[in-house]
């Protein structure tokens, strides 16, 4: 039995351990569910996700771990306990009194854990997740993939968000085909793991303009993975799962449906937008629009979008197509 396995066995254990605490103790049910209960998420929703809790104690899934034979070396390495600085013979688990959301890999086997805070005014952060070990890559993994591929293949789309609740609450409302970053920026090896499934993504914002700002990078490297790419932008301080609960499944349907937009004509309208009156301003936005451009692949959908373009920014074609054809130059 080599080194992966006995952390897939671990892991998957700690996952059973922490499911457990959440339906059948007392802490668990108490505050564990009812939180997820009262953020609305059904027991199907709970079990589909294989969702649990921690007790907040400092050795709790240590002391269970020990009583099973687990070596201590394999809690280590995956992160769920921690080794004491002041007493290195000494550990105490990573997750104590949080709620937590097993990660699993596409073949549904539990690789690392989220962990979200249930205090108010916690002064740790709101999320934790397990460092990375020999079978969790943070940046190789999407939340929520396992129970959305089947979706995204019959869908032909792949909805990319950042929260774990935000995949619950999706998929809950019948929208499966739902994947997560999990507050990292896009990887290309994420990107390519998304092409395996489908062409087809839309990116769902949390609704706050820096947000909409940072994650312009990461979609300019769905297009040169040669994904076709829309946005759907929330209301100011909603995200998708504030948002699918404010509103209900059907007219959160309704609105992907009308608010979605192809992402190079949206980041032309927010450039030109920010640019108006100012002519310096302008050429600079209409550059970061043509370099966007230039990471698509397809000749024939470059060509429409520079039509797009040059419309948008009241432009002659031309004079686009030219200054294209420098900054592709410049950059090879
Ligand atoms: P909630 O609705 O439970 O408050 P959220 O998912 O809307 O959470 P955001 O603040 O929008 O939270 O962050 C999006 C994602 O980024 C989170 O789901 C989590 O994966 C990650 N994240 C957020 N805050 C942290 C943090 N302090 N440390 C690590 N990851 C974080
Ligand atoms: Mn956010
Ligand atoms: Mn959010
Ligand atoms: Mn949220």
């Amino acid at each position: 039995q080599n080194e992966k396995d006995s952390q897939f066995i671990v892991s998957n254990w700690a996952k059973d351990h922490y499911q457990k605490l959440l339906h059948e103790s007392e802490e668990g049910e108490s505050i564990g569910l009812s939180y997820l209960m009262q953020r609305g998420l059904n027991q199907t929703t709970i079990k589909t996700f294989e969702l649990g809790y921690s007790l907040d104690q400092w050795d709790d899934l240590l002391k269970a771990a020990q009583k099973q034979g687990f070596e201590a070396k394999y809690l280590e390495k995956t992160g769920l306990t921690i080794v004491r600085e002041d007493d290195p013979n000494r550990r105490y688990d990573r997750f104590r009194g949080r709620v937590m959301f097993p990660i699993h890999n596409v073949s549904g086997r539990v690789i690392g854990f989220g962990a979200r805070t249930l205090k108010a005014n916690d002064k740790t952060a709101k999320y934790l997740n397990s460092p990375e070990s020999d079978i969790y890559h943070k940046s190789d993994v999407l939340y929520g993939l396992f129970q959305a591929r089947q979706a995204i293949r019959t869908e032909e789309v792949c909805y990319l968000v950042e929260g774990y609740l935000d995949v619950l609450s999706l998929h809950q409302g019948g929208i499966k085909n739902v994947v997560a970053s999990s507050g990292t920026s896009l990887t290309e090896s994420q990107i390519r793991l998304i092409g395996r499934y489908t062409d087809n993504v839309t990116v769902l914002y949390d609704g706050d303009a820096a947000g909409i700002r940072a994650s312009l990078r990461g979609i300019d490297m769905l297009l040169e993975g040669a994904l076709n790419v829309r946005v759907v932008l929330f209301p100011d301080g909603d995200d998708p799962d504030s948002y699918i609960r404010k509103v209900g499944d059907q007219r959160f349907k309704e609105y992907l449906d009308k608010n979605s937009q192809d992402f190079i004509s949206f980041k032309t309208r927010l450039v030109s937008q920010e640019a108006a009156h100012d002519p310096v301003k302008k050429a600079e936005a209409i550059r970061e629009v043509l370099q966007s451009i230039a990471k698509v692949p397809d000749p024939i959908k470059r060509q429409v979008f520079l039509q797009q373009t040059s419309t948008t920014f009241a432009i002659d074609e031309q004079v686009l197509i030219t200054e294209y054809n420098k900054l592709v130059k410049k950059d090879s």
